[in-house]
């Protein structure tokens, strides 16, 4: 027998009550012992196929989504309801490219946009899509970005000239417009953003990091930017901005920066773009003293041509899901225009089809729908403000013990928001510190490397947070490597 809807929400419920963050190297072991090696030419059938699923596989995958200490990276659980939703989104599977009458799909697609949309405060923005994460999202701003810039370079020239790169490719339209480089204007981007600009055809040299400030090195320098800005004949700028940067979760600008940053775009006749994957759900915040650094980090960040955005981390959405929210949408439409087709748009509503990479789309918007309307507004601000709280407090223990180091060198905690990033004072601990902390599979945390040296990074972004709970487990964990990393070091 299949098992219900209920029943399988209820099942992987049930195991998250004792799930650690990592599965048991044998488990992982035995899966893959599990592997076919060829495909057979009768299947094994569902039933079979079931248990292999669910008794040989499910007990080797890692915990995002079942686990509350899961810190890797920024990953983002499954709410119930998004879960019950994308099962829903399988069985049905709509395709929502065009905007058919046959189908309520396109306007719930729409209406989830909306929520979304009102959910992070963002009025202005219609070219609005689901993409499949902000990698796509940050492709398509870069894409909107290139064609805006050089549009404009065409439209200085005399007489005025129509250079669309969407039309006439971006060698010509460069030519024409006497463009000579477009360049990416930025501090700590994402990885993602290179790919972005390696696709669109900008290429990763465009990407300019601004001089760092040593205090704050994911800060925009305004006087560096502005500079830049000003260059040189036959260069124009896409500035695209780290809401926030993925190592600290500190957020490029503030919101009088952001101001200003708008003014000098609209003098040079600049694009900017905010990668906000994981920083725009703190738009959800509400203003007060514990809040107010955090809010002046997002809050101004509307003032944008587009914005990249992901539902499967802080939404807590499975994957994939992410999105895309632009102030220009004919010009979205024009660089992402299908040629025409037989099935043209039915509605008013603009079609998928023309805002984005794909034709055919899986309904993914109908988790983030099901989850907006379950739990609703306050839910998320709540979740919100429990991530923070529990990083701070992880990020208190830190700063108060001897052991570790907080980084950035920064006491202020009211500037924490969902990521601690720390080190081992201990240079031989620090060298083995993830893999110490990830060995008893409790938890889970990731490494990375700041200012030369490893260091490591608890993410806070499971819906399954427990404040008190998670603080007293993280300690817990730290407490225990550096327990034993003392009796290791001692019995030399
Ligand atoms: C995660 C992340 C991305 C990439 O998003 P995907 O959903 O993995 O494609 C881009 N930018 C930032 C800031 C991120 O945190």
């Amino acid at each position: 027998m299949p098992i219900s809807l209920n029943e399988f929400v209820a099942t992987v419920s049930g195991r998250a009550q004792s799930q650690n963050a990592l599965p048991p190297v044998e488990a992982i072991a035995y899966a893959e012992a599990s592997l076919p090696i060829s495909l057979p030419n009768e299947g094994v059938g569902f039933e079979n196929m079931k248990r292999h699923l669910l008794e040989d596989l499910a007990p080797a995958f890692n915990g995002p989504s079942l686990s509350a200490n899961y810190y890797g990276f920024v990953t983002g659980g499954s709410t119930e309801a998004s879960l019950f939703a994308d099962w829903i989104v399988s069985g049905y599977d709509q395709n929502v490219q065009v905007h058919l009458p046959t189908t309520v799909a396109g306007s719930l697609e729409n209406s989830a946009l909306s929520l979304l949309q009102q959910l992070l405060s963002f009025d202005g923005f219609p070219g609005r899509i689901f993409t499949t994460g902000a990698t796509a999202s940050n492709i398509l701003g870069l894409a909107l970005g290139r064609e805006f810039t050089v549009a404009r370079a065409g439209r200085r020239r005399s007489p005025p000239l129509n250079t669309s790169v969407a039309q006439l490719g971006g060698v010509k339209a460069c030519l024409q417009a006497g463009v000579r480089k477009i360049q990416v204007l930025t501090t700590m981007p994402h990885s993602s953003l290179s790919k972005a600009a390696s696709v669109v055809g900008l290429g990763t040299s465009a990407i300019v990091s601004l001089p760092l400030s040593a205090e704050e090195p994911w800060r925009f320098d305004l006087e560096a930017l502005e500079h830049k800005l000003r260059d040189a004949d036959g260069v124009v700028s896409i500035i695209a901005i780290s809401t926030g940067e993925v190592n600290t979760g500190r957020f490029a600008t503030s919101r009088e920066e952001m101001i200003k940053i708008r003014a000098l775009a609209d003098t040079h006749n600049a694009w900017i773009h905010v990668d906000g994957a994981f920083g725009l759900q703190a738009r959800v915040l509400l203003p007060g003293a514990l809040h107010d650094s955090i809010i002046d980090g997002v809050s101004a960040i509307d003032l944008a041509d587009s914005v990249a955005g992901d539902a499967h981390k802080l939404l807590n959405v499975p994957y994939d899901c992410g999105f895309f929210f632009s102030r220009h949408l004919n010009l979205q439409q024009a660089v992402f225009q299908n040629a025409p087709t037989p099935v043209g748009d039915t509605s008013d509503i603009p079609s998928a089809h023309n805002l984005g990479v794909e034709n055919s789309r899986r309904l993914r918007a109908l988790p983030v729908y099901a989850s907006l309307l379950a739990y609703g507004r306050t839910w998320h601000r709540n979740l919100m403000e429990r991530q923070i709280a529990l990083a701070r407090s992880i990020a208190a223990f830190i700063l108060a013990s001897d052991s570790f180091e907080l980084l950035p060198q920064d006491t202020d905690l009211a500037r924490i928001y969902i990521i601690v990033l720390f080190r081992a004072r201990s240079a031989s601990l620090n060298a083995q510190l993830v893999p110490s902390l990830n060995a008893s599979k409790v938890m889970y945390v990731s490494g990375t490397q700041w200012d030369g040296a490893p260091a490591t990074r608890i993410a806070v972004s499971t819906w399954r947070v427990d404040v008190e709970r998670d603080c007293a487990r993280v300690i817990a964990e730290l407490e225990k490597v550096c327990r034993e990393h003392h009796e290791s070091t001692s019995t030399l």
